[in-house]
């Protein structure tokens, strides 16, 4: 059993961690009240490939194995959870599934747009009306000739305003239960359909959040990705590796609480000593150090398997699980130890917390992720 990182997966988090700390740290708090990612660094984000991470080189893409790209994203999340969220998004949920299931004419089309750096795509499939529940999506789409027309409304939907296309969810035969779903490229230019005003959000203010309408919104047939009928399974398998992405952007987060809390802590003095010689100070720090080594392990772990080509579902759930519930308790506890500035904006603890708390919900609920989770154990136990 080997835990460590080779070579060059060290050299990578380096790479990545000077251009974040460069880049992203100073900005974070601007990306925030602004409500604007920093254009700047993201177009020189594909020289360290974090805009096609695991897309192949000849389609503009970094080809990364999965543990590298998830060491990428936690150093992204490290510094800022909105620019994390909107990267992982745009890597693990619009290039993957292109890659995943698309035609070489779309890969050729989408691809190298994607990784650019111009551009963030997003995935659309929660609903205002269904969100854990995809079997309550409504959204449609009908041939008509050589297209699909499109009609429906999609919620939370991450990046749309700087998307030159939406991986969107539809009912194709809404009649056929989980066979009935499609995957269809929208192209965002597309003649009907309304992009809504960014949500106004606890956290990930950065990281744009919107409403979608298809209005008749027709696209070419050549722009189902994949087979009809496979959205369903499609979506379970794109989320899968979406959550290794959230589950590493949330272990970067709770680290960034953790150092910010760290230093802090050495600094302030109270009762004549710095507040870090105090043991309950150094209980919370202990703790925190050791869950985010435990649930980065178990992201890690998962990002393995899925490099080894071993099933990874359950880990993947364990592992942002896992991550969501310690950047809570870290985030919690490093505005504990900052006492009032923790309260502040002035301070980065206060944003981690904002950010942070998106992590139990998106790309799955903790409840959905122990339905997950549990469904698996309880079949490894089938007799
Ligand atoms: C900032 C942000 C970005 C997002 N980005 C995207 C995106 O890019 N694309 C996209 O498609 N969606 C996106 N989402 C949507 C997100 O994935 C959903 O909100 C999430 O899956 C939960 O769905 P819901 O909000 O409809 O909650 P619901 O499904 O209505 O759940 C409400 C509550 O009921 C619980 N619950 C539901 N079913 C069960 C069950 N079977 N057992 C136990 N408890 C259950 C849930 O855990 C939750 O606590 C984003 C959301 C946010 C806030």
């Amino acid at each position: 059993m080997d835990f460590s990182l080779d070579d060059e997966q060290l050299m990578y988090r380096r790479a990545v961690r000077d251009f974040c700390e460069k880049e992203l740290k100073p900005y974070a708090a601007e990306v925030d009240r602004s409500g604007e990612l920093r254009w700047a660094a993201i177009r020189k984000m594909p020289g360290l490939g974090l805009t096609g991470l695991q897309v192949p080189e000849a389609y503009g893409g970094a080809g990364l194995d999965s543990v590298s790209a998830a060491i990428a994203l936690e150093e992204i999340g490290r510094v800022c959870g909105s620019t994390g969220l909107s990267i992982a998004a745009h890597n693990g949920l619009c290039c993957f599934p292109i890659m995943q299931w698309g035609t070489e004419a779309q890969k050729q089309r989408y691809l190298p747009l994607l990784t650019g750096g111009e551009v963030l795509g997003g995935l659309a499939l929660t609903e205002p009306g269904a969100g854990s529940d995809l079997g309550g999506i409504r959204t449609t789409a009908r041939r008509d000739g050589d297209s699909w027309v499109i009609n429906g409304h999609k919620a939370w939907i991450t990046n749309p305003r700087y998307a030159p296309v939406i991986v969107t969810l539809v009912r194709t035969d809404p009649g056929a239960g989980k066979h009935g779903y499609s995957m269809i490229l929208v192209d965002t230019d597309a003649e009907g359909l309304t992009i809504h005003p960014p949500e106004k959000k606890m956290g990930v203010r950065g990281s744009p959040t919107q409403m979608l309408t298809f209005s008749n919104v027709r696209v070419p047939g050549e722009n189902l990705l994949g087979e009809e009928g496979r959205g369903f399974h499609q979506t379970m398998q794109t989320l899968d590796g979406g959550r290794i992405g959230i589950g590493a952007l949330t272990v970067g987060l709770a680290q960034g609480a953790l150092e910010a809390a760290i230093r802090y802590a050495k600094e302030r003095q109270a009762f004549g000593q710095s507040i870090s010689q105090f043991q309950a100070i150094q209980w919370m720090i202990a703790d925190g150090a050791m869950m985010i080594e435990a649930a980065r392990l178990m992201v890690y772990r998962a990002a393995w398997r899925k490099d080894q080509g071993l099933s990874f579902t359950k880990e993947a759930a364990m592992g942002k699980l896992l991550a969501s519930e310690t950047a809570e308790k870290v985030a919690f506890n490093a505005i504990q130890i900052h006492g009032s500035y923790g309260y502040s904006q002035e301070f980065p603890v206060e944003r981690i917390y904002r950010d942070q708390r998106l992590m139990s919900i998106g790309e799955g609920t903790s409840e959905i992720q122990r339905l997950v989770i549990a469904r698996r154990v309880l079949r490894e136990y089938d007799s």
